[in-house]
């Protein structure tokens, strides 16, 4: 069974302020979170507050461990990242090739979900997609 990830609606960088201008950028950031401290040095230089902490795997203590995650959706592809991260453990991708790298590099991610886990916990989404989908392929 394949899976798709896709933006989480209920991580609160969702409601952060969205990329503007029409054109993706040409570099986007990804982190190779198996190299990843927490250290938090990136998020402080980033200019458009996109870059999240990912808590570590004890609920119980989630400062332990914990990674940082890029929303793709939001970076610019400043490269201030890329150059801040004291452990070179942030690459800058052509657009396109970021997301197969995030595919390899993320171990853990708050801000992109499998379709199917948020499908079942929100399925009016998905009706409302299948929804609008029929209307523009029948426009
Ligand atoms: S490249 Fe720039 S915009 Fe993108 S995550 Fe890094 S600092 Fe933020
Ligand atoms: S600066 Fe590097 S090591 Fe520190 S949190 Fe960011 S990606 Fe992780």
């Amino acid at each position: 069974m394949s899976k798709v990830k896709v933006e989480n609606p209920f991580h609160p960088a969702r409601f952060k302020p969205k990329r503007k201008g029409k054109k993706p950028p040409k570099l986007l950031a990804v982190v190779h979170q198996s190299g990843c401290t927490g250290c938090e040095v990136c998020i402080a230089g980033c200019p458009v507050d996109s870059i999240e902490l990912v808590p570590g795997p004890d609920p119980r203590n989630p400062t332990f461990q914990q990674m940082v995650e890029i929303d793709l959706s939001r970076c610019i592809g400043c490269q201030n990242c890329s150059q801040d991260c004291p452990w070179e453990t942030i690459t800058m991708y052509n657009h396109n090739d970021a997301f197969v790298a995030w595919g390899n590099e993320t171990l853990t991610s708050q801000l992109y979900v499998d379709t199917d886990e948020l499908q079942k916990v929100e399925p009016e989404l998905f009706e409302a997609k299948e929804d609008s989908g029929e209307e523009s392929e029948s426009a």
